[in-house]
Parts: structure tokens; sequence; C-alpha cells
């Protein structure tokens, strides 16, 4: 799959991150001088970001930056425009685009809100034409808004959901062709009353802010409008919530569609107040901590598999099934190495090194990585079966410090029909040093009965021939240690 990205600002560079971050080849064409560099710092927060997000096995794709918009388009599957919202601007590069592009190439356009009907009026094979509207950063935030014109062909809407589908997005496809499609209708009708409230002296930028991210906005993230409103109804639900606020609609509180005039003052007053809430921070930091907080909401999500969590959990179910993890298949007769990471700052506790905890972490993620080498995937655990650790001894051996490059590799102990005797050894890459050991005795369960139970093929004979290729090989120095001091010989 070979993507082609005109323009690469805010929008273009975050498509760039998602395609890149799920394995996708980008050619890049930007007019402004100053693009690729914008882009490759777009592209490092993204790898930041989706490092954070999850550890399913990725392959990242490629990007170049193409000299001219037909070296771009030319040989793509798939282009994305994402030039400024200029209506006379995007109706000329989209007729260059489809002249240049392959007859079959897909082209949708960013568009906020513009409508596809029009962009297609300059265009070579309109049918394949249409709007793709992501949310900024494109790189995490999975609603893309599909919006066919007139002219579009049923099959290609087909696509474009499948081919954002496939990169862990929500194509939500708008059933009607409007103004502003669905999601920017919404956030205009806030935005203009928010400049109503600063307007009328009601609250600064930041208690607006407050208002939402303290109260709705957190409730926004999981439930929408609607099925917030149905709880907010108590039992009789909706209706009852209808007849008890919909008259008030009436009075009205908003201010509907007038907009106040962004005069040399109020835009003086938002500005000012919005350098003040920024507290001194760049945008580039405001982005990072945009990212991680955006990641830790979506991981919180993944772990209750609701709303956009449940997308990112079948993403990555995906993942891991379609991903090879490695090119290079692992010496089945040697420890294997099938977990690698490095250290993030946020892993280090106050005294300067890696903490504790994320030692287990980092054996755990091993542990899931040697399971799903030998077979344990997603289907694997939606039949009814799984492996729970039982048991687990760490040795802390050396002091790891924030970016350091880690690696896991294991060796099976031993197997038999219901268990698992891993050890694992923590070395810092390139060197091999051995850092630290855990030591891990897994038992085979039947998740839906909570019991027990033998291997199920595949993983049965994949772990009795993981424990054969490993049988000869030495008892690694601290397998079977304990504790070194008993608790007998504590004095009172
Ligand atoms: P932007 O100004 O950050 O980026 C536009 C890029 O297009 C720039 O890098 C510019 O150099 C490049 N460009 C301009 N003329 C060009 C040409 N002739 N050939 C090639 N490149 C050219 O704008 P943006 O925020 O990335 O918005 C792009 C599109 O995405 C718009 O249609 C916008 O409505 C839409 N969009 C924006 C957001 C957002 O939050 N910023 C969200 C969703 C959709």
């Amino acid at each position: 799959m070979r993507v082609a990205l005109v323009g690469g600002g805010v929008i273009g560079g975050g498509w760039a991150g998602r395609l890149v971050e799920n394995g996708v080849d980008v050619e890049i064409y930007d007019s402004h001088p100053e693009a690729e560099r914008r882009v490759r710092e777009m592209l490092a927060n993204a790898e930041r970001a989706w490092a954070r997000l999850t550890l399913a096995p990725r392959t990242r794709g490629s990007v170049t930056f193409a000299a001219s918009l037909p070296d771009a388009v030319r040989d793509a599957d798939v282009v994305q425009e994402s030039v400024p919202e200029d209506e006379a601007l995007k109706r000329l590069l989209l007729g260059e685009i489809t002249a240049h592009a392959r007859p079959d190439a897909l082209v949708c356009s960013s568009t906020s809100g513009l409508l596809p009907s029009r962009l297609q009026a300059d265009v070579q094979g309109p049918e394949r034409l249409l709007v793709g509207h992501p949310f900024n950063p494109v790189y995490l935030l999975p609603l893309v808004e599909v919006v066919a014109g007139q002219l579009t062909s049923e099959e290609a809407v087909g696509r474009a959901v499948s081919f954002y589908a496939s990169l862990g997005m929500k194509p939500l496809v708008v059933r009607k062709e409007v103004d502003g499609f669905v999601a920017d209708r919404l956030l205009e009708a806030l935005w203009r009353e928010a400049l109503w409230l600063v307007h009328d002296d009601v609250a600064t930028v930041e208690e607006i802010d407050d208002a939402i991210r303290y109260g709705p906005g957190l409730r926004w993230a999981q439930m929408g409008t609607f099925l917030t409103y149905r709880i907010a109804g108590g039992d009789e639900g909706m209706r009852h919530f209808l007849e008890q606020f919909g008259p008030a609609l009436e009075w009205p509180w908003s201010k509907l569609t007038d907009v106040p005039e962004l005069t040399d003052d109020l835009v003086g007053r938002i500005a000012q107040q919005s350098d003040a809430q920024a507290e001194g921070l760049s945008v580039r930091q405001l982005e990072r901590l945009r990212d991680d907080n955006l990641v830790a909401i979506l991981q919180a999500l993944r772990a209750r598999r609701y709303a956009a969590g449940e997308l990112l959990y079948e993403h990555e179910a995906r993942l891991f099934t379609v991903c090879a993890p490695r090119e290079v298949e692992p010496d089945p007769s040697l420890p294997l190495r099938l977990h690698e990471a490095v250290v993030d700052p946020s892993w280090v506790d106050y005294n300067g090194h890696m903490t504790e905890a994320r030692y287990g972490v980092e054996f755990g993620h091993a542990t899931d990585a040697f399971l799903r080498h030998v077979g344990l995937d997603a289907e694997y655990l939606d039949g009814g079966h799984s492996a729970y650790t039982v048991e687990t001894h760490i040795r802390y051996l050396r002091e790891v410090a924030a970016f350091e490059p880690l690696a896991v590799e294991t060796q099976v102990l031993g197997a038999d029909s219901k268990r698992l005797h891993l050890f694992h050894t923590l070395v810092r890459r390139p060197s091999g040093e051995t850092l630290a050991t855990g030591e891990h005795l897994l038992l085979h369960v039947d998740t839906v009965q909570g019991r027990s139970t033998p291997w199920r093929e595949p993983v049965a004979g994949r772990v009795a021939a993981a424990a054969a290729a490993h049988a000869e090989l030495p008892v690694p120095e601290g397998a079977g240690r304990a504790i070194g001091m008993t608790a007998s010989r504590v004095d009172a």
C-alpha cells in the first residue's frame, strides 16, 4: 500500500504519523521549504505517542518527500489532500492530482467542511473522490468522517472505509452531504458560545476550558451527548429528559447562530488570556502534554473495552495477528529475544533509576511476547483459554537509567500439560550486560470455568517444542533462587 499526501501541515503531518505507525509507506508533497522539518517533528511526536499507546508488534512505514505533485501521486493507491481550507486552491490541486494519479487511485480530501460535490467539479474520475475528514492529532484520534459527493461511487466509499479502518480509525459515513459535516457542526456551536462568553465578560478562556475539562469533557470521551442525557433522564430515560428540559430550549440560553464580531479588542483579549493560560509552554510542549493525556485516556478506555478503547483493543488484536514481529525468526535453540524497549523517563523514580515495579512490567511484556510466539493469540483468548502467571521471582542486579535500550531473553526451563516455567534475563543493548532476571511459573487456564486445564492446540505443540529446544541449554545462574535471607533469621 502506497499513500501520497499532498500538503504536509498540521493535518498532512498527522496523517503521515498515523500511516507510518501502521506500516504504510508515504510520499509527501508540500510546496513550503520548511515542510520536511515540520513533518519530521510530527512524525517524532507520533512515534513517541504510539510507543506509549501500544506494545502490539508493528512495522513502521517509510517516508519520502517528493519534488513535485506528479512525482508524489503517480504510483499511489490512495492520495490524501490536506492543503489549506480554500476551495479554489483545493479544486485546482485536486484537478492536478487526478490528472497524474492512477485512474484507480482513491482521492480523499481532509477538508473540514467544504462540500465534496463542489470539489468534484474539476477532477478526472470524480467517482473516486470523497472527503475523509480527520481530527487533530490525526495519529491519535480515531474519528474520520467519510462524506461522498453526488458523483462518488459506493465502491469508493467502501474502499475508503476499509482503508481508514485498517489504520485503527473509526470511519463515520455521513449520510447527507452538508456543510461542516457532523462533528464540526457540533464543535462550531460550542466555539461560537465560547466566544460570546468571553465577549460578554462572563468567563475567561481558562474558565471556559475548565467548565469543559472538569465536567462534560470527561463524559464526552466515553459517551456522547445522547447516551449521557438518557442517563440524566433517570429511570424513564430520554423521553423524560426531553419532557423535562425540552421547554428550556425555547428560552433560549445560547446565542444560536449569532457570531460576536471579532474586533481588535476581542481578539486581543482572547489572545492575552490564552497566553496566560499556556503558562509559557510552547506549542510543541502542549502537543506532548495533550498526546500523553490522550494516550492515558485511550488506554483507560481500552482496559474497559469501551468506545475508542474498544477500537484500540480490536486494532491491537489485528496487529498481533497480521504483523510479523521480526524480520528474522529467532534461533529456537537459544534463549529467545522477543521483547525490546527503551527506558521511558516516566519509568524512573526519585533515585534516578528504573522503578522496581517496571521490571515486573517488562518481564510481563516478555512473557506476553513468548505466549504470542507460541500462538496464544486473540482467537485463542476468545476461545476461553489463557495462561496466568502464578509465581514470580525477580533479581535486581544493575541500575537502569532513562533512555537506555533494553532487551529480554527468554529461556524455557520446563513445561508440562498445564504449566510453563520461564526464565527472563533483562539485558542492556547492545552490550548484552545482564541487568535483572525474572523467573516465572505460568498455569494454563480455562477462563470461563476459572480453573486450570491442559494446553490446547496449536499452543500445546509449540510450548512442548520450545521446551524441547531449550532442554539442553545450561540452567541459567540464579534459576531456582528464593530470597537469600530466611524469615527465621530476622531478629526480633
Ligand atoms: P496547514 O496550514 O497547517 O497546512 C497546509 C499545508 O499545505 C502547508 O504545509 C502548506 O505549505 C501546504 N500547501 C499550501 N499550498 C500548497 C500547494 N499548492 N501544494 C502543496 N502544498 C501546499 O493546514 P491544516 O490545519 O493542516 O489543514 C489542512 C486541511 O485539513 C484543511 O482543509 C483543513 O480544513 C483540514 N483540517 C484541519 C484540521 C485542524 O484542526 N487543523 C482538522 C481537520 C481537518
